[in-house]
């Protein structure tokens, strides 16, 4: 006989769906109320589409004791993120959940609950998934659709020599979160420890700016390995270098109070989930009236320019040199 006592209250794949994820799906028609093998798009507006994929691993990309909602917030955030640093503006998503054996239907309840805040928050639906029941981490695969305006993607490679380098919201938050959801991160009031883990377990993907970017903006991603190894991808793509001006990143007040997080620590933190950007510099006034109309502030943090690499600079004009933990002084 097999003793079942100990297993959580789960329920089977179809009633699964039925009951927690079905409603998900109930603003998209050609879902059909994930009832058959896959999901209609269509899509005859002769708008172009991006779609990108994005997975999170319980004890790699977020931590077991990190809430449900909020991971799966984060996972769909993460994809949604990516379509802004294309320049698109979500729409539709899918959900690939492995489960572990030992989560039982209130942990997918949480789940869903926080996917439903979300879709309300950014105007996107489910419209298909898997669910697997596995031995090991929980993992939330979502692969997102969004709609590109003019049929113009932003682009890595599209920077030129003598482009300003923008970054839109502060560096480094996220870094201080994991730390702080690790008891780290000394120095920190209450009000700022709260606001660091929000942004560590919350990115806000910037929707409203990245589609506005289009046509301004000549190069772009979405800050998720830290500020200068993500600028190091962009310049890369567009056969160029650059310079960034410490004293010019933006930082909250929380990251700025943090002992042991200095800024050469920040700009080599990940999980920030902020727009990097380019723009000629006849596109200053431009960009700034984009950030005031999206509501994302936006901060210009150096240039671009003939050769290779990222080089930081202090405020008095002298390189930091990279060292293992982050940057120092040269
Ligand atoms: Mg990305």
């Amino acid at each position: 006989m097999v003793d079942r006592t100990d297993r959580p209250a789960r329920s089977g794949e179809f009633d699964l769906i039925a009951r927690y994820f079905a409603p998900l799906a109930a603003d998209w028609p050609g879902a059909f109320g994930l009832t058959d093998d896959a999901a209609l798009l269509g899509v005859s507006d002769g708008v172009d589409r991006v779609l990108t994929t994005d997975a999170l691993v319980e004890g790699v990309h977020f931590r077991p004791d990190d809430p449900p909602d909020r991971v799966a917030r984060k996972a769909l955030r993460a994809s949604l993120s990516d379509l802004a640093a294309m320049g698109a503006t979500p729409e539709v998503y899918s959900l690939a959940l492995q489960i572990p054996a030992e989560r039982d239907d209130g942990w997918i309840a949480a789940l869903v609950q926080g996917l439903a805040a979300d879709q309300s928050r950014f105007g996107v639906t489910l419209i298909g998934g898997d669910t697997v029941s596995a031995r090991g981490p929980a993992m939330l695969t979502v692969t997102a659709i969004g709609r590109l305006a003019h049929s113009r993607p932003l682009r890595r490679n599209g920077a030129a020599a003598g482009d300003d380098v923008y970054v839109s919201g502060t560096i480094g938050d996220g870094g201080l979160g994991l730390r702080a959801c690790r008891g780290e991160a000394a120095g920190l009031d209450a009000a700022q420890r709260q606001f660091a883990v929000d942004r560590y377990q919350l990115p806000e993907p910037r929707v409203a700016l990245g589609p506005a970017l289009v046509g301004t903006a000549s190069a772009c991603l979405d800050v998720s390995d830290g500020l200068i190894a993500d600028l190091g991808h962009l310049v890369r793509a567009s056969g160029l270098a650059a310079e960034v001006l410490l004293d010019d990143v933006p930082w909250s007040g929380a990251a700025a109070a943090a002992m042991d997080y200095p800024a050469t620590e920040r700009i080599a933190a990940g999980d920030d989930y902020e727009l990097l950007f380019t723009a000629p510099p006849v596109q200053r006034d431009a960009v700034t009236a984009i950030a005031r109309t999206a509501g994302t502030p936006v901060a210009r943090v150096g240039r671009t320019m003939p050769g290779s690499g990222v080089r930081v600079l202090d405020s008095g004009g002298t390189p930091l040199a990279l060292a293992r933990t982050g940057w120092r002084h040269r």
